[in-house]
């Protein structure tokens, strides 16, 4: 449907009555413009921690310092719902509502308490009341504000595997489903509100999509129903060109990829799991971050492939810098590695055995170097691999790393890189299969003058 938007709002965005009431104001002017808004709602900020927290309290035989947390949620979503609407009989209405979700949750933590057992199926009901609460009482408020908003069961369409607290989606259930379900709402010209994260598995039970994964939810409705575009409503104006709190100057990013936005979320920019929306880029459907407290701020846009076009010359090739700290630098020299098969496999099965993952790896004739971002079997590792090989390590690294789709195709761009550099030693120079970054490791201390530079030289104006 041409005009369909999906509008997922995530914690921060319904954390209070005046956040509950932006969102009402930021779906009202899309009704205006003639947009037909389906609305995805997580938890308010939180409410999912206290909910997960009663649980572990109640499980533990605490059940009063359980009965507390829900409490103080419980009083946290009355005074939102008293503040948002003001008719008295819809009040009433909407009290009792949440009354009986109330109730039941206050049930459902008794008798963890009493069998002193808290299995997955349970722990996923108890955490699905965050979004049932949110989602009602924005329901009423929307209606308070004059839209026709239907209030809908996530679960009657979000159909995942067995696994209750990380539920796999079934696709075809889904799409099929959410066709019907919330198909049907929108065309009669009402706005569907739909909890994010909470989903039915396929044995019948509630069930969830695994932590943030309202975001997930957003994009399996906008895949189902090709929506026009998806948009993840956040408390940040977008993805940056840079960590803002290292790097002066910074911008948002306009376009990225969703490859280029994958390959930055591993380096922790954490506005959202690209996993999440993979669903809807997979069908060319447009994501956009946009911020409910600057809705005027244009955003970012994830696109299953950004224009080549767009990015002319040098200075645009580099999307955004990204940097991991305290990076671990393992050398490993061998001359036995010569002319040798086998090494390398002896020498990851020994991270593999400490469980600890490498991330950057460059190799020689007669060097291997990895980094690690933790160091905590560091002392086992460099005993088990001393065995076989002549092993250092070096502490106080940083692994900085350049994300662009354009940097394959730009010309001298590693020079410009590296140029730039000339006063620092950098060590394991790589740029990645997908050619869409270079990586490098420098000194710590020297980090965020070194990001100062790339950015200067990437994002001048
Ligand atoms: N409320 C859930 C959580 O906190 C889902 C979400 O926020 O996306 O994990
Ligand atoms: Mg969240």
């Amino acid at each position: 449907m041409s005009m369909m938007v999906v509008m997922k709002f995530g914690g921060t965005s319904v954390q209070d009555a005046k956040a509950i009431d932006r969102v009402c104001m930021i779906v009202r002017t899309r009704l205006d413009s003639g947009q037909r808004p389906v609305v995805v709602l997580s938890a308010i900020a939180k409410g999912t921690d206290a909910l997960i927290e009663a649980g572990a309290l109640a499980s533990e035989g605490k059940i009063s310092e359980a009965r507390e947390k829900i409490a103080k949620l419980r009083e946290r979503h009355l005074q939102i719902a008293r503040e948002l609407v003001k008719d008295e009989k819809s009040f009433g209405d909407l009290r009792a509502r949440m009354g009986d979700y109330f109730n039941d949750l206050e049930d459902l933590l008794k008798g963890v308490s009493l069998l002193s057992e808290l299995s997955t199926k349970i722990q996923a009901k108890i955490v699905s009341y965050g979004e049932l609460l949110a989602t009602l009482i924005a329901s009423y408020a929307m209606r308070e504000r004059g839209m026709s908003a239907a209030l809908l069961d996530a679960r009657d369409f979000i159909i995942t595997d067995n696994n209750y607290l990380k539920g796999e989606p079934q696709l075809e259930e889904i799409i099929a489903r959410t066709k019907v379900s919330v198909g049907k709402v929108v065309e009669a010209g009402m706005v569907p509100v739909i909890q994010g994260f909470i989903s039915r598995s396929k044995d019948g039970m509630p069930s969830v999509l695994g932590r943030g994964g309202s975001d997930y939810t957003a994009s399996l409705v906008g895949m189902a129903l090709d929506a026009k575009e998806i948009e993840i409503w956040t408390d940040v104006d977008g993805m940056l060109t840079a960590d803002p709190r290292k790097v002066q100057g910074t911008k948002i990013i306009s376009e990225i990829s969703f490859e280029e936005a994958a390959e930055l979320a591993y380096f922790g920019a954490k506005v959202l799991h690209p996993l999440t929306i993979r669903p809807a880029v997979e069908k060319s459907i447009p994501v956009r971050i946009k911020n409910s407290q600057a809705p005027e701020v244009e955003g970012t846009l994830i696109l299953n492939r950004t224009g080549d076009h767009d990015a002319g010359g040098g200075a645009r090739a580099v999307k955004s810098i990204a940097c991991k700290e305290k990076v671990i630098v393992i050398n490993i020299f061998s001359m036995r590695m010569l002319n040798s098969y086998g090494f390398l496999k002896k020498i990851f099965d020994v991270f593999d055995k400490h469980r600890t993952s490498v991330d950057l790896i460059t190799t020689s004739e007669v060097n291997v170097s990895v980094t690690l971002d933790n160091g905590e079997y560091l002392e086992e590792i460099k005993t088990e691999l001393s065995a076989f090989a002549k092993v250092s390590v070096e502490n106080d690294k940083a692994l900085v790393c350049l994300v662009g789709n354009n940097l394959k195709n730009t010309q001298g761009i590693t020079g410009k890189i590296f140029g730039v550099l000339s006063d620092y030693k950098i060590t394991m120079i790589s740029q990645g299969a997908s050619l869409i970054n270079v990586s490098f490791v420098l000194d710590q201390e020297h980090l965020k003058e070194a990001l100062q530079k790339l950015h200067n030289t990437f994002f001048k104006n």
